[in-house]
């Protein structure tokens, strides 16, 4: 029997080296952000069905954007802070080496979409706000209300702790104070929305999908997208639709990509660096904690001012092998319902891995 083994002998004793010997063969896999169990397997069924890496990888990603219960990702995503989503985008096609990309856009729910058809129909590789927006449409999209009654609950929440004029005035009856008033105003609400509501008003939370793949023949392509940070001042644009940061693929080494605080990633152009970091010869999860590193040194890696902070990286390798980072073991407290994790499907089900890390979250 031709065993890995007795290849290798061949090979030693030939001096004649068979390419199976050396390498394992190639899986179809797909990798993503934690929230991407369902797009991790629809993207692996994709690249099992022989789709192409990048239409894979934006099947698997538009179930977060289409998904109304997914706050960080389009339709449903938290808007800014005059309770507009604005959407981010790029995608990157490993075997034709382009990308394209969307900034700032509003009313389409799938902006990845879009970022590949800025890639396939236009000279550019990004378009922003209205523009994107009006590109779209030139192409068919649907123009469409993108927030939810739950991103609009939180979003008022957030509006009404500021201590501005919005909610009840100085005149209004005692009882109209309560922040559970503002439910009426919701009726198919859920009562667990509004402790959530409180929660993402008072530390806007953080989210994106990113999402790579990588077929048996050793193509790889990645999207990552993002409603970005909630209650953002209109136009800001975070790193994930920023080739280089949220994303970066070559065809040559693998794909990174990236979900957390864009404006410390965007600092060291996290995707960009991780991949180079590959291509020098280190593992995917040793290129994401350098890439991590680089953010905590920006702070002269003080642990104080660096605990507000959650960065994670992603990385997928041309020869199949993966890993994810994040700066810190856990999200805001530590305990192992918030251990980081990323997602994974080389066959079968998606299953959660655990993330490598530069600190541990203390307890
Ligand atoms: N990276 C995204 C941004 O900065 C947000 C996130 O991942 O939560 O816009």
């Amino acid at each position: 029997m031709l065993t890995r083994r007795t290849l290798m002998q061949t090979a030693l004793s030939t001096g004649f080296v068979p390419v199976a010997a050396m390498a394992a063969p190639l899986k179809n896999i797909v990798i993503a952000s934690s929230n991407g169990l369902a797009c991790c397997r629809k993207g692996r069924e994709a690249l099992d069905a022989g789709q192409d890496t990048l239409d894979a990888v934006i099947a698997g990603v538009n179930i977060q954007e289409l998904d109304p219960e997914d706050t960080s990702v389009g339709y449903g995503g938290l808007p800014n802070e005059d309770g507009v989503v604005e959407l981010d985008s790029c995608v990157m096609h490993g075997p034709s080496r382009r990308a394209g990309s969307v900034a700032s856009i509003r009313g389409i729910k799938t902006p990845s979409k879009v970022a590949k058809l800025v890639m396939e129909r236009s000279d550019h590789i990004m378009i922003v706000g209205d523009g994107a927006l009006r590109f779209a449409k030139a192409h068919g999209f649907v123009e469409e209300d993108l927030l939810t009654d739950r991103a609009r609950l939180a979003w008022l929440t957030w509006k009404e702790s500021l201590g501005s004029d919005w909610g009840p005035g100085l005149d209004a009856p005692p009882d109209q104070h309560g922040q559970a008033r503002l439910l009426e105003r919701f009726p198919n609400a859920r009562p667990e929305w509004l402790a959530w509501a409180r929660e993402v008003a008072a530390d806007p939370p953080t989210g994106t999908i990113n999402c790579l793949g990588l077929n048996t023949k050793g193509e790889i392509s990645g999207c990552t997208t993002t409603s970005g940070l909630a209650w953002k001042i209109p136009g800001r644009v975070g790193d994930s639709p920023i080739i280089g940061a949220g994303l970066y693929v070559d065809q040559d080494v693998g794909g990174a990509g990236s979900t957390g605080r864009g404006e410390e990633n965007i600092r060291v152009a996290g995707a960009h660096t991780v991949v180079e970091n590959m291509r020098h010869g280190m593992s995917p999860k040793e290129a994401c904690l350098d890439a991590l590193k680089r953010v905590s040194r920006n702070y002269g890696d003080d642990l104080e001012r660096l605990k507000a902070i959650r960065l994670r990286l992603y990385a997928l390798r041309k020869d199949g092998v993966y890993g994810g980072a994040s700066l810190w073991s856990h999200g805001n407290r530590n305990d192992e319902s918030t251990r980081i994790k990323f997602a994974v499907n080389d066959g079968g089900k998606s299953r959660h891995e655990d993330a490598a890390y530069l600190y541990e979250r203390p307890a």
